[in-house]
């Protein structure tokens, strides 16, 4: 300041001399009044180009120049550089939240006090139906026309979700929303939306479990406790008393298979899938199947009838099977049960083949194939499902709990196998378990 003073001194005395030497004192005094004049323009002028400078508000083309105006220039730019840079971050990080926004799996949408979308992200929109762009600013309510949602959405009460159908729920792939708005702010509202469609199938499944688990229970009990209060009322004499007691251990008995079934299941849903450090041949798995199945077609068959033809491997084929990785009590229910099955359901004189084929590419094949009733082909992609029976009777009277082929699907997947069923109905079906080359090895050498 002192400096621009100094310099409009300066400018005067100089004007003020040369008028001096020129025209005298009022030379001197005309002189003065010029360079005062002439310095106000000159001030003006610079005062101008920062002045249109700072209108046009371009950081690159300030003016350079020194004094006052200088400094202002100077202290402008550096203001608005600081604004600029200041903008900058918070736009990165506004724009980092939008992405972590949009990196949720949940449907995010921002509502602005009237009800309309001021932003979604890509979930919310596809779970609504929604362009993020085009529906920018239009109303929630006019977009979302689900009766369910429109009564949440004018109850103001959001202590709670609601549930809905996505906009891609089909009857045969129905979608379950979770949507759940959110006050903040000056009246606006934050809506969070959730697929809980596997959550609600897994709840479903739950409770089928329950009431399966109970049906089955509760069918021999009752039996049970019928026989019970026969026993305690009646005066029976002795084959009578035998005879119930006979039927009351085949109820017990058929209870002790289900908690059976229920606990392996539970066991190979709790624990880790088997590596593969232990081997078990081959053979002495196809030994005991065979074994079980020549003892299980005894029982299952009514005296008298035509037996059943059982056909294995023969000794030298078992033995050329080799070894396969894994837990052989898994393994070996999965076999038996594939080979069981078929004996229960094949009629009296009927044939059953069991093999083991290896594969080109290293992997095997171990197949049940047997010419009972067949299976139609809606019941295929069902009969792993737990309790699922197409033959409910015949599954019961031969001691079946409805669980086995969900075990078989269980083991065969911890050990990287493949269940692949084949079936007609008349024409018979073949059960295969498909293991991969990584878990089968040659048979140790004879020693
Ligand atoms: P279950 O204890 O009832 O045998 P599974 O899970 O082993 O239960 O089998 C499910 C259903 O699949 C059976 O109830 C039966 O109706 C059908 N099934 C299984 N194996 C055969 C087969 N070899 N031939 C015909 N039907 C079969």
């Amino acid at each position: 300041m002192a400096l621009r003073l100094l310099f409009f001194l300066l400018c005067q005395l100089a004007g003020a001399a040369l008028g001096g030497w020129q025209a005298g004192f009022w030379g001197a005094l005309a002189g003065a009044g010029t360079a005062a004049w002439l310095w106000f323009a000159w001030d003006l002028w610079r005062g101008g180009r920062v002045l249109a400078w700072l209108r046009q508000g371009d950081l690159a083309s300030a003016p350079s120049m020194r004094g006052m105006w200088g400094e202002a220039a100077d202290r402008a730019r550096r203001l608005l550089r600081q604004q600029q840079q200041l903008v900058a971050a918070s736009e990165a990080r506004l724009q980092a939240i939008l992405a972590a926004l949009q990196a949720t799996p949940n449907g995010v949408l921002l509502m602005d006090g009237e009800g309309h979308i001021e932003w979604c992200n890509q979930q919310a929109a596809q779970h609504f139906g929604l362009d993020v762009q085009r529906d920018r600013m239009q109303s929630v309510s006019n977009l979302l026309r689900d009766p369910a949602f429109s009564a949440y959405l004018a109850a103001r009460d959001y202590t709670h979700d609601v549930l809905l159908a996505g906009r891609e729920s089909t009857p045969k792939h129905p979608v379950r929303l979770s949507v759940q708005l959110y006050p903040y702010g000056d009246g606006r509202r934050l809506m969070l939306s959730r697929d809980v469609t596997q959550l609600e199938q897994a709840e479903a499944m739950r409770r089928d479990f329950v009431a399966n688990v109970s049906h089955e229970i509760r069918t021999p009990l009752t039996v049970l406790a019928g026989f019970v209060e026969t026993l305690q009322t009646l005066p029976l004499d002795e084959p009578e008393r035998a005879r119930y007691l006979a039927l009351m251990a085949q109820q017990a008995e058929r209870m002790q298979h289900l908690v059976q079934d229920l606990l392996t299941l539970s066991r190979l849903e709790g624990s880790p899938a088997p590596g593969l450090d232990e081997w078990t041949p081959v053979q002495q798995l196809l030994q005991r199947c065979e074994r079980e199945a020549q003892a299980l077609s005894h029982l299952v068959l009514p005296a008298g009838a035509a037996p059943q033809r059982l056909h294995f491997p023969d000794e030298a084929a078992q033995r050329a099977a080799g070894q396969i990785a894994g837990r052989a009590p898994e393994l070996h229910s999965a076999l038996s049960n594939l080979v069981s099955n078929a004996v229960r359901y094949t009629p009296a004189g009927g044939t059953i083949t069991v093999q083991w084929a290896p594969l080109p590419d290293g992997s095997a094949r171990f197949s049940v194939r047997d010419n009972g009733p067949g299976i139609a082909p809606e019941h295929l992609p069902r009969l792993t499902e737990r309790f699922y029976r197409i033959d409910r009777s015949r599954s019961r009277d031969t001691g079946g709990t409805g669980l086995g082929l969900a075990i078989v699907k269980h083991v065969l997947l911890r050990h990287g196998a493949q269940l692949e069923i084949e079936s007609a109905p008349g024409r018979g079906s073949v059960f295969s378990a498909l293991f991969p080359a990584s878990r089968l090895r040659p048979p140790e050498p004879d020693r």
